[in-house]
């Protein structure tokens, strides 16, 4: 095997690539688990057999709530401030070795507010963390507070407000995941335009474990700007429709659909139908270290199961800083960055 990356290869680590769709608790890899474990008496934690666990599978789930379970595993290691620092420098140093310049990460504040600790030393330790890594690294982060969608409406309600204090500083957006069968978008239009009249953006992962249904109503009630993978929106034509007439950007997670058994095989995925419908989307990792993965992995298997072109590649790049919520300014920015990479062959 050689160790000489091909020219395509190269062209997809140097160009600068953006998470739109990136969970803090789902970037923890063994390694700092291991760390986070240290010192703990959590014997119910026991890291060694779930990093086990989760190699003998190669990082698949039998069902989605297996991978809910995994992720909670992680959030309860999380206990003190300095976790979710340490938790937020690695994440940093992963993201920036890929040549990432742009990220909006989801922190689950939901997950924390159920396991009833104080959110704000917590998201003060980390954006403490991302400014010194941001210094350091060059790679510049806003976060998303997400709420566990089947807590229901109150608990979506306290994540808003805290969503909107933090909103001078970073935080960008609400947004709900979880299990879509349990907590239905239609639970939380007054949530969401809380959300707004507070000034955030709103997104919703839909259509990722449910049908089209739940697509139409996040964008149709709910006015979410962009829709976390979107993967059933081909089973309904009109729905296909709505998201290219208003062109809501579509944030695909092509391993993550795999692994959490939606997909027997990547090459299921209708990435390409999506492109040429032509909708807007772009490409995430939703879960890196639960699914490992990386972004430059993902951009990889894109290019290799859909046969991208170079072209096609820099446009899911060019998407994801149109769709960032960022000021015009900065977006330019970024923009200018991509295309002359691009250019540069
Ligand atoms: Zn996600």
């Amino acid at each position: 095997m050689s160790l000489t990356p091909s020219p395509f290869e190269s062209f997809i680590r140097r160009v600068p690539k953006i998470e739109l769709h990136v969970h803090l608790e789902g970037s923890v890899q063994p390694a700092t688990l291991r760390e986070l474990a240290r010192g703990k008496k959590r014997p119910d934690l026991d890291v060694e057999q779930w990093v086990l666990a989760r190699e003998a599978t190669g990082y698949r789930y039998a069902a989605f709530m297996d991978f809910v379970e995994a992720f909670k595993f992680v959030a309860l290691l999380l206990e003190t401030p300095e976790d979710y620092a340490l938790a937020t420098t690695r994440m940093m140093e992963q993201l920036a070795a890929q040549k990432l310049r742009y990220a909006e990460v989801t922190l689950s504040a939901g997950v924390i507010l159920w396991k009833k600790q104080s959110l704000e030393p917590i998201f003060e330790a980390v954006l403490e963390a991302a400014q010194a890594a941001e210094r350091r690294l060059g790679l510049r982060v806003n976060w998303i507070f997400d709420a566990v969608r089947q807590f229901g409406t109150d608990h979506a309600r306290e994540v808003v407000e805290w969503a909107g204090r933090y909103q001078s500083r970073g935080v960008v957006a609400f947004g709900i995941g979880g299990d879509e069968a349990r907590g239905p978008a239609e639970l939380f239009p007054e949530v969401f335009r809380r959300a707004r009249d507070l000034g955030l953006h709103t997104v919703a992962h839909a259509g990722e474990t449910v049908g089209p249904e739940s697509i139409r109503r996040s964008v149709e009630m709910l006015a979410a700007e962009r829709i976390g993978h979107g993967l059933t929106a081909f089973q309904d034509p009109e729905v296909l429709a709505m998201l290219r007439d208003r062109a809501v950007p579509l944030e695909v997670c092509l391993t993550s659909n795999v692994a959490t058994g939606l997909l027997k095989r990547i090459e299921d995925h209708p990435l390409r139908q999506m492109l040429e419908a032509p909708l807007v989307v772009t490409l995430h990792s939703d879960d890196p270290a639960l699914f490992d993965t990386t972004l430059q992995e993902e951009f990889q298997r894109a290019a290799n199961c859909f046969s991208l072109s170079r072209q096609e590649l820099t446009e899911l790049c060019l998407a994801a800083a149109r769709s960032a919520f960022l000021s015009a300014h900065d977006r330019q920015r970024l923009l200018a960055e991509i295309q002359s990479a691009a250019t540069l062959g």
